[in-house]
């Protein structure tokens, strides 16, 4: 079910479950600005998911509120997993999707990674 991102950041949130280790999770990579794990319910060969540390509901959030650090060190962190780990590359595709009409259907900023293979064309 797709969530009204435009609402204040809920702490009960699956993914700021798994930042706190509440549930478990699959984890490839993290730092001080992001955490990378494997898609629960991955759409390609390989599915890694990619959020902040920081407490943001989507990408229009985090655009707008984020410090200048934490939008570098969050790009760089996307870049490591893309490049090193997870077996993505070489070869992605990268998705935020933003709000309700997008889909997004969990309100904590992530970027979706998928590789593993040759991927098809992108469909919308
Ligand atoms: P969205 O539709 O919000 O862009 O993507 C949410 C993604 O989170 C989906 O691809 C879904 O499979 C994944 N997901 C939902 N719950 C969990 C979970 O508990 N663990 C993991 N690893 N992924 C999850």
């Amino acid at each position: 079910m797709p969530i009204d991102a435009t609402l204040p950041y809920d702490d009960d949130n699956v993914f700021a479950r798994i930042l706190r280790g509440e549930i478990p999770s699959n984890r490839v990579y993290e730092d001080e600005w992001a955490v990378a794990f494997h898609d629960i319910a991955p759409q390609a060969p390989v599915h890694v998911l990619v959020i902040p540390r920081g407490r943001y509901v989507s990408w229009d959030d985090f655009s707008e509120r984020a410090s200048v650090e934490e939008i570098a060190g969050f790009v760089r962190a996307v870049g490591k997993v893309a490049r090193d780990a997870g077996h993505v590359g070489p070869g992605y595709r990268l998705l935020a999707n933003t709000g309700k009409r997008a889909g997004q259907e969990v309100g904590h900023l992530h970027v979706h990674i998928f590789g593993g293979a040759p991927l098809g064309p992108m469909l919308a």
